[in-house]
C-alpha cells in the first residue's frame, strides 16, 4: 500500500464543516484511503467509526466496526429510518466531549463497497447510531449540533481549548476523559 499521511482532524479544522462530494470512479486510491482510515480508527482508543472528512478528505467514505465486522462504505445514504433512541456519543475529532444524541433506532443504508458494488445494510441500535454519526460527518454535521443549550454552555471552554489545539498541532495532548462511544 502506498504511504498515505492522513491524520484525524480536530474541532476547529474547517474541513470538519465541509460537505463531502460523492466519490466517483472508485479505484485503488480509494481503497488505500479506506485502509488507512481503518488503521486510524483501530489505532484510536475505542474508535468504532471514522468518516473521510475527519481525515481532511472531501469524498464520501466511511469506515465502521462496532466489533461485529468491518464496513468500508462509499457514498453511504440513509434511505429509511425508524424509531428513536438517545445515547451519549463522543467523537474522535472532539476528544473529551460527550453529548446525548437522539437518533433513529433502525436505519436502512445504501452505499457502495470498496469495489463500487452496491450494498444495503439494515442496522439497528449501536450500528445504526454509528452509521448515522458518520453520515452526519459527511454532511459537515457534528455531535455539537445535537447539543442542548445547557450542554453547549457546559462545553464552551473545552471547545475553545480544542480549537487552540487544532491550530497548534505540536502541542502535547492533554488528558481527556473519553466517552462511551468514540466515532
Ligand atoms: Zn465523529
Amino acid at each position: 500500500m502506498r504511504e498515505t499521511k492522513l491524520r484525524i482532524r480536530l474541532f476547529g479544522d474547517p474541513v470538519l464543516r465541509k460537505k463531502t462530494k460523492p466519490a466517483t470512479n472508485v479505484n485503488q486510491a480509494h481503497r488505500d484511503i479506506l485502509s488507512e482510515m481503518t488503521r486510524l480508527m483501530y489505532a484510536a482508543s475505542g474508535g468504532i467509526g471514522l468518516a473521510a472528512s475527519q481525515v481532511g478528505l472531501n469524498e464520501s467514505m466511511i469506515v465502521v466496526d462496532i466489533g461485529s465486522g468491518l464496513y468500508k462504505l462509499i457514498n453511504p445514504k440513509i434511505v429509511r429510518q425508524e424509531g428513536k433512541q438517545i445515547m451519549e456519543e463522543g467523537c474522535l475529532s472532539i476528544p473529551g466531549i460527550c453529548i446525548k444524541v437522539k437518533r433513529a433506532k433502525k436505519v436502512l443504508v445504501k452505499a457502495q463497497d470498496e469495489f463500487a458494488k452496491p450494498v444495503t445494510i439494515e442496522a439497528r441500535d449501536l450500528l445504526a447510531r454509528v452509521l448515522q454519526h458518520e453520515v452526519d460527518h459527511l454532511k459537515g454535521r457534528l455531535i455539537l449540533d445535537h447539543a442542548s443549550f445547557f450542554e453547549k454552555l457546559k462545553i464552551r471552554r473545552k471547545l475553545a481549548e480544542l480549537k487552540k489545539r487544532s491550530r497548534n498541532e505540536g502541542l502535547s495532548e492533554s488528558k481527556t476523559k473519553s466517552c462511551q462511544l468514540q466515532l
